[in-house]
């Protein structure tokens, strides 16, 4: 059985006030599959990547036992390609350019020893890219999570409508959760986009923790309130990454577990902004995770 993530593979440029790095590995894919590959041993990877991607890269995903056979590769286009600037408030950041690419007409293939996906991750992705990874698969996947962003609100909202049917549980941020239902409270919003198709929601705070609605109930996480926060960039995806990989690895899906699940995705996601890109997703050890998740236990906890 396994945990299949698809995604875009990204060459990032980004600024935040701590320095400007260009072309450094991005996309929701690298970011999810390093997290979830802390958890699972089964990770397996769809995505396209142009000439200009390197290829070392897939060596290190290797290294982390992540399946890569169903990375294609098109040597005579450009990756995908994402520029953003952080403020100093770094909870909000601009798009300067969002170069689609490869990513453009991207039809996945789905190599056979990924039938047997049972745990399924739509990253941030066209919706129809999306959609298509759901159709192919023979057997519907046990738990499917998909995340998305304004960016395909703005363009392809009746698509990411039409996906948002077939999914489990959906993650966006605050600003797309309002931006989605049109509702400026966050328990609105969630009553409406619970309507839509999926039967959890994660709303990611950024710094300000996440929430985590379903089974008419509602979880609080919160984030940890970090020194130093380099680069945001990833977090989010990170957050899921961890999160799928987490029940995958407990292997029963209900709220208890999903709670779980959420501290253990925010806490990856907390190392993961530590520095730039998934520069400090690649050698984390057990222990440290461990000792990252105390903090969030102790974080938060009281006795009445
Ligand atoms: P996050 O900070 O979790 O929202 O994820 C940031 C990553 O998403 C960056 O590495 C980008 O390369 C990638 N990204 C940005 N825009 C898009 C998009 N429209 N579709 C897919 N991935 C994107």
């Amino acid at each position: 059985m396994s945990l299949v993530v698809i995604g875009s593979i990204a060459l990032d440029n980004i600024e935040t006030p701590f320095g400007k790095v260009e072309k450094i590995v991005g996309g929701a894919t690298p970011f999810a599959c390093l997290a979830a590959s802390y958890f699972y041993d089964q990770v397996k990877v769809i995505g396209i990547i142009g000439g200009d991607f390197p290829k070392l890269e897939l060596t290190f995903w290797e290294e982390h036992n992540i399946d890569i056979e169903g990375i294609q590769i098109a040597e005579d286009r450009k990756n995908f390609f994402w520029s953003g600037k952080y403020h100093n408030d770094m909870n909000n950041r601009d798009t300067l350019e969002t170069g689609l690419n490869v990513l453009e007409n991207f039809d996945p293939i789905i190599p056979a020893s990924y039938q047997d996906c049972e745990y399924l991750l739509l990253a941030n992705l066209t919706p129809t890219t999306q959609q298509a990874a759901i159709d192919r698969l023979t057997n519907r996947p046990k738990l499917i999570v998909l995340d998305t962003m304004n960016f395909w609100m703005d363009i392809a909202l009746d698509d990411l409508l039409s996906t948002l049917k077939s999914v489990d549980v959906l993650t966006i941020n605050d600003a797309e959760a309002r931006q989605l239902s049109g509702e400026y409270s966050l328990v609105k919003a969630a009553k409406k986009i619970l309507q839509m198709g999926p039967k959890y929601l994660i709303i990611k705070k950024g710094e300000h923790g996440a929430l985590l609605f379903g089974e008419d109930q509602i979880f609080s996480a919160p984030a940890l309130p970090l020194a130093d926060v380099f680069d945001p960039t990833g977090a989010g995806d990170t957050f899921a990454g961890g999160f799928i990989g987490y029940l995958a690895k407990v292997g029963t899906i209900n709220f208890p577990n999903m709670k779980n699940a959420i501290i253990f995705g925010s806490a990856l996601a907390s190392f993961c902004v530590e520095n730039f890109g998934t520069e400090k997703l690649k050698n984390l050890t057990q222990e440290e995770i461990a000792s990252r998740v105390q903090e969030f236990v102790q974080l938060s906890n009281f006795q009445l």
